[in-house]
């Protein structure tokens, strides 16, 4: 079943060449807010205005979680078969609007087009192939109690499940829940960021027209404070997977927990990447730029600390600030671009805070931290930053510390093996660390040591979609990922035999 396009979108029927207003997707049909009120939809390269989004609230999310669970049953009763093919179906649909997505995320992110070419999308479309293949693996265990009982494990879904994503990566962490959720059979309400709403609504189409039974995927735009916080205390939730900053994370956390719901939290990093001088350097330094400045440092896995062993420092300052500053910053829109638009002329302005904070701090800003020069007029209003390469700063300052989520990486030298994990480990987050040695026994000791979640040993971003992903410390709580996913979206449930 197809929905015409008219129908798709909540139109309130506007004159011709107004924005689109985007709907919520609840029970199988896009819908306006029941309040009428909607939120601006920015391009943050240029300014414009590109769509509005309904600014939900509690009687929105109410619908959708109702919706939601009234197909639980019907939903959950499926066999993995069906689901494996269903997801393959969303799968397939998001390749063949594959470039339309990708222009999507382009606009509404300010990232550039060949970055959500070549990582956006073929990552939904990943997230959704490999989890229509674990739903025909999972197996569940059996404890025999030597003769005297038989215990195995059901694994069952749990219900109706939140699914809360953030605008940095939005289509790609967005499917990274909905496909887990979806392939262990509960059924889900999604919350993307009031930011960039627009490839969420695509996915909706998509698994509207894959033939997602209604009901099974709901979603609801809006504010996260309004629409986010009503989801996150409705009582018919049963999980909440929640992906952003370490401060909303703890917000859900004390929301969630007198309410005994499940929770994933992936939260904030502020990343080490540990250069020893043994590494092989160019390669080093060619990786560390995209680590500290793809999607213009807004990923959570951004190595945003560099550590350089002493005698390789001075090479390391300078390698990374020609880098830096050879990058192609301009119109997203543009194929030759690598470096577009922050999300935000407000986060524009939190990162240049941080620049200032970092020359208060007794900090040098080698390159960058301004607005470039030279880009076109319509890009005028746009929400651009240098990318900035910071040195002499201490390990405890703020800007050291704190997660800046934008183009600003620091470099510290190091003395030797034990203060490199001493000054990697100095920080309260723990998600992801790079070590670069070409010292076998060293890459397998100090890894061992750091702190994080991930750690890449002579790479960054490398993903093995199976493995267990997520935080220590302030990084979060849980893993995702393979079989830590069916376990997060799944109830164990232990049956005893007597034999
Ligand atoms: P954010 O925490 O502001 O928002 C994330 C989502 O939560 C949005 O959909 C937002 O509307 C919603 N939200 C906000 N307040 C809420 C509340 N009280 N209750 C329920 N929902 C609420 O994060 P952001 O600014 O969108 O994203 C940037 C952050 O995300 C960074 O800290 C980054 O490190 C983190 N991040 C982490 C990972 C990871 O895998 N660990 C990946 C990407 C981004």
């Amino acid at each position: 079943v197809t929905v015409e396009p008219a129908a798709r979108k909540a139109s309130d029927g506007r004159a011709a060449g107004a924005v689109e207003d985007l709907g919520n997707y609840i029970d199988g049909s896009f819908r306006q807010p029941r309040n009428g009120r909607f939120l601006d939809d920015l391009n943050p390269a240029t300014g414009e205005v590109i769509a509005r989004l309904p600014d939900s609230d509690a009687a929105d999310v109410a619908a959708a979680v109702e919706a939601a669970q009234r197909a639980f049953p019907g939903f959950a009763a499926t066999t993995a078969q069906e689901r494996s093919r269903l997801l393959l179906d969303v799968a397939r649909g998001i390749e063949e609007r594959a470039e339309h997505l990708a222009m999507l995320e382009a606009r509404d992110t300010g990232k550039p087009l060949a970055l959500a070419r070549r990582l956006d999308i073929p990552r939904a479309i990943a997230n959704f192939r490999f989890f229509a293949g674990a739903a025909l693996h999972a197996a569940s265990e059996c404890h025999p109690t030597d003769s005297a009982a038989l215990n195995y494990t059901l694994r069952r879904p749990l219900g109706v499940v939140a699914l809360i994503s953030p605008w940095n990566l939005p289509i790609y962490l967005l499917t990274w829940k909905v496909a887990p959720a979806l392939a262990t059979g509960n059924t889900c309400v999604a919350k993307p960021s009031e930011l960039t709403p627009l490839t969420a609504g695509a996915l909706a189409e998509i698994c509207h027209d894959a033939g997602v039974p209604p009901g099974v995927f709901n979603l609801v735009h809006g504010l996260g404070p309004r629409a986010g916080a009503a989801l996150t205390v409705h009582p018919d939730v049963r999980a909440i997977s929640f992906t952003g900053g370490t401060a909303t994370g703890a917000a859900i956390m004390g929301a969630a927990g007198p309410l005994f719901k499940k929770v994933s939290l992936e939260l904030g990093g502020k990343n080490p990447n540990v250069l020893f001088d043994d590494a092989d350097l160019e390669t080093a330094l060619d990786v560390s730029v995209q680590s500290a400045f793809m999607n213009q440092g807004q990923i959570c896995l951004s190595g945003s600390r560099v550590f350089a062993e002493r005698r390789i420092y001075d090479q390391v300052v300078e390698g990374l600030v020609a880098r830096a500053t050879r990058l192609k910053i301009g119109d997203p829109l543009d194929p030759a671009t690598e470096f577009g638009s922050l999300i935000s002329r407000d986060h524009a302005a939190k990162v240049s805070g941080y620049l200032t904070l970092a020359g208060a701090e007794g900090g040098k800003i080698e390159c960058g931290g301004a607005r470039p020069s030279g880009l076109a007029s319509h890009l005028a209003g746009g929400a651009f930053l240098d990318p900035a390469v910071v040195t002499g700063l201490a390990p405890a300052s703020r800007v050291m510390q704190e997660e800046i989520f934008g183009p600003v990486v620091t470099v510290t030298p190091f003395a030797d093996e034990e203060e490199a994990i001493a000054l990697a480990n100095g920080t309260r987050f723990g998600l992801s660390a790079t070590v670069w040695t070409n010292d076998l026994r060293r890459a397998h000791r100090v890894a061992a040591r750091l702190e994080a979640g991930t750690v890449w040993v002579n790479t960054w971003l490398l993903r093995d979609l199976r493995v267990p992903f997520g935080g220590t410390k302030m990084s979060g709580i849980g893993r995702e990922g393979g079989r830590d996913s069916l376990e997060f979206f799944t109830e164990p449930q232990n049956i005893c035999i007597k034999l």
